[in-house]
């Protein structure tokens, strides 16, 4: 074995707080490394040509390189070494940047050598590994029909991919179908919209699945099965001709959600009259099934015993693009959203449409003419005490956007706008905001805390203005709340069913927020528009047009290679089958001489390895006894102070980890962390013997509510147990669940366990002995 260590300074990002060159002078004579190196840049062409010259001089066979997270670099890193001809299965990827240098300050080079050694006694057990090629399902499932979902669609039509797309309302389009008109050109919106969902309606290779969602996903990337739940539209889509006969015979009158509660519909409804599918629907929820709406129908399209189905897909790749709602009332009751005279800017996208559009004239609820309009800019956002944290985005823009066309409406409205910041960072957006103040709107530098109604029915805003001082009190006729923008309701549900991470802010979370914006945590799965985060039509087209570039790359020349991170079985298998009931993937079945893995459904959580009661499952490099070796490096230098062993799952804790990092949020340099693909392969041998190396309490940091977690903590239970029966304290291993939007409360989960690890103490030696027996 040669061992090579490259020891990057990330332009200071490192070097600003750890001594690279005594991490390296620390490390050179670890057992088999022949040579360490620092470097500025590891991941520029110089820091490239560095590790491959040095693995062609030194005939090196290993290669650690330590520098920024994993997440970041490790397959290109992968890639320099394979060029060179060393098995990329042999590279470790130490992270000093967003484990080490970004989250401590004194003790970072102590801990940085300690995770380098870690990362060489790493290196000494890697085997080499070959990826299974298998072969790609072309076609892709794409989650919402609102611009992004429409747009991604046809892209990849166009491309000659299958498309299924999932749209939970009864009909494509989402908010843009909504709206009236768009800023800054304020062109209109059904006009530029229709086309494209009437295209989708067309379009031989989009099968449109409308009132639908998913239900439930297995498989992996390359090959995923999902069950779409499609509930019962009641009219047969192929037959309807639009007549609208039922509808005019259905005595059921209900508000209109596409409307936003401000109109009614019926029972019988035409979603809206550009549609698509171009059909009417029944609206089961409120229908009394009098069946008024079947004799009317002159074509036999309706049928009230129409069941909800669960419709099969197979798919390679996903795409997200579920968009958003307006936040809840209930954090805006300051504002009395439930009166009538205070709308949402949704609403006014409807009033304007419907009702200024054809010339009617704006009226209060008891009918008189509204001649002054008060916008509210960021009700509910960038606040997380009142609402969300984040700032929408959009609001700004919409909001005078819709001043300016209520203006042109009625040029005697007195429009105010009350704001935080105007933010019009938009190509054209300024000039936009110009013309609003030439045509007479009023910005006014407040966020009004809450309205008060009077007795008049009007509402009176008191605020301070920021840039005169002076407190303004404005009685006016309507308020509009431009309302935060959150998640779609349900996104949280299927990103657990799409097995994809959320941010803090509960919109999907990118795979790098600036370097792969479009991809998930997930292989395979992609998402755009409104579902990662606030942005605008323009943004969300971008992104979907991006999405349809990732499937491209994905599916590739239609074969993808699987990660070689699962587990194998090396004989002596007594065929008890414990290993395939530990399978939630159902990804094992039993053979003559063992269990039989399917590569494509296994996510190599590796629950099968530690049940297994002859120990004849592995996963290559990620064995217990791989990572003790880990341990004992990871632990050296820690005699004189508590050592914490972090085991942390690689998709959601460990990004967290990660997260916290590049917050620059400190937590105590006794933690050392672990990755692991799942902390479900740790076994309670594993971790005992990991405790009697030197570890004086482990911290099994797992996604919070999967079956990995269940696993963990069963596992907590037995070791605290054993500990117990050892006289050491139970508490010195503790279960943290994660989900990615709470990474910020990372630091104190680490903090506060440390803290109770040393209430504890170190671990006296004779304790360790016993557990090392
Ligand atoms: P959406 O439009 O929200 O579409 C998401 C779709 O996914 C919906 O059809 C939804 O029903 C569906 N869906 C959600 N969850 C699921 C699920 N689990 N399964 C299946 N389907 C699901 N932007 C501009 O550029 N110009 C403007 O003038 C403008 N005006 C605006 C005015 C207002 C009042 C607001 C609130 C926003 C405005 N925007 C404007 C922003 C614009 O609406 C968004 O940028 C755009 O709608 C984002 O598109 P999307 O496809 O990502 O999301």
């Amino acid at each position: 074995m040669v061992t090579g260590v490259f020891i990057c300074k990330c332009g200071g990002n490192i070097s600003g707080t750890v001594d690279c060159e005594k991490v390296r002078d620390s490390v050179k004579r670890e057992g088999d490394v022949k040579t360490a190196q620092v470097t500025e840049f590891l991941c520029s062409k110089p820091g490239i040509q560095l590790i491959q010259d040095s693995i062609k001089t030194h005939g090196l066979d290993r290669v650690v390189v330590a520098c920024c997270s994993p997440h970041m670099h490790e397959e290109m890193f992968r890639g320099v070494v394979e060029e060179v001809g060393i098995n990329k299965h042999r590279l470790v990827h130490v992270n000093l940047r967003e484990q080490c240098s970004w989250v401590h300050e004194r003790g970072a080079t102590e801990k940085a050598v300690s995770l380098v050694k870690g990362g060489i006694a790493r290196a000494r057990t890697l085997e080499p590994l070959e990826e299974k090629v298998v072969k790609i399902n072309r076609d892709v499932l794409v989650i919402g029909g609102g611009v992004a979902g429409i747009t991604a669609a046809l892209q990849l039509s166009k491309g000659g991919f299958k498309v299924s797309l999932v749209e939970r309302r009864s009909s494509i389009g989402g908010r843009m179908a909504q709206l009236s008109k768009t800023f800054p050109t304020l062109d209109c919106s059904p006009c530029i919209l229709s086309p494209r969902m009437a295209e989708v309606g067309n379009d031989k290779n989009i099968t449109l699945l409308t009132g639908a969602n998913v239900a439930s996903v297995s498989g992996g990337p390359g090959d995923y099965h999902i069950k779409v739940r499609v509930t019962s539209r009641g009219v047969d889509i192929e037959k309807c001709l639009k007549c609208g006969r039922c509808s005019q015979v259905c005595p059921t009158e209900v508000k209109d959600e596409f409307e936003e509660g401000l109109y009614k519909r019926k029972a019988a409804y035409l979603p809206f009259p550009q549609a698509v599918p171009s059909s009417y629907a029944i609206d089961f929820e409120h229908c009394k099934r009098c069946g008024a709406c079947v004799e009317a129908c002159p074509v036999d399209a309706i049928d009230l015993d129409d069941q909800e189905k669960i419709v099969a897909v197979d798919a390679g790749s996903m795409i997200v693009a579920t968009g958003f709602d307006l936040i809840g009332n209930k954090v805006l009751r300051t504002y009395h959203p439930e009166m009538s005279g205070v709308v949402n800017a949704l609403q006014v996208e409807r009033i304007i449409e419907n009702e200024l559009t054809e010339g009617k004239v704006l009226t209060r609820g008891n009918g008189d003419r509204v001649k002054s309009i008060a916008y509210v800019l960021c009700a509910g956002s960038r606040d997380s005490h009142h609402g969300v944290g984040y700032c929408s985005s959009v609001c700004c823009a919409y909001s005078v956007k819709q001043a300016i066309l209520l203006r042109k409406f009625l040029p005697f409205l007195k429009v105010y706008i009350y704001y935080t910041d105007m933010r019009m960072t938009g190509r054209g957006f300024e000039d936009f905001y110009r013309e609003a103040r030439e045509k007479g709107i009023q910005f006014i530098h407040a966020k009004p805390g809450g309205v008060t109604p009077l007795e008049d029915g009007r509402f009176e805003i008191t605020v301070e203005d920021l840039d005169t001082g002076l407190m303004l009190r404005n009685p006016v006729d309507l308020v509009v709340l431009s309302s935060a923008m959150v998640p779609s309701a349900g996104t949280s549900e299927l990103a657990s069913r799409l097995g994809i991470a959320l941010g803090e802010d509960l919109f999907v979370a990118p795979k790098h927020v600036k370097l792969d914006p479009i991809s998930t945590l997930r292989e395979g799965v992609f998402a755009v528009g409104v579902a990662t985060g606030t942005k605008d039509i323009h943004d969300s087209v971008v992104d979907a047009r991006a999405a349809a570039s990732h499937v491209y790359n994905f599916v590739g020349d239609g074969t993808i290679k699987l990660s070689p991170d699962k587990p194998i079985h090396e004989g002596g298998c007594d065929l008890c089958g414990a290993c395939m009931d530990a399978c939630v993937r159902g990804a094992l079945t039993m053979g003559d001489e063992g269990p039989i893995l399917d590569s494509v459904s296994c996510n190599g959580c590796g629950a099968c390895i530690p049940v297994c009661p002859k120990g004849s499952l592995r996963i290559p490099n990620n064995s217990g006894d791989a990572l003790l070796e880990e341990a004992k490096g990871l632990l050296s230098g820690t005699e004189g102070d508590i050592a914490v062993l972090g085991f942390f799952d690689d998709n959601i804790s460990y990004t967290a980890a990660d997260n916290a990092g590049t917050a620059r949020l400190h937590y105590p340099t006794n933690i050392r962390i672990v990755r692991m693909p799942s902390t479900a392969l740790l076994s309670k041998e594993t971790i005992l013997k990991a405790i009697g190396l030197g570890a004086d309490g482990v911290l099994i940091c797992e996604v919070e509510e999967s079956h990995e977690a269940e696993l963990a903590a069963k596992l907590v239970a037995d070791v605290s147990e054993s500990l117990k029966g050892f006289g050491i304290e139970p508490d010195r291993i503790r279960l943290q669940p994660m989900v990615l939007p709470i990474f910020k409360m990372l630091p104190k989960f680490i903090s506060d366990f440390t803290e109770q690890v040393k209430k504890m103490g170190k671990m006296p030696p004779e304790k360790r002995r016993i557990l090392l027996r």
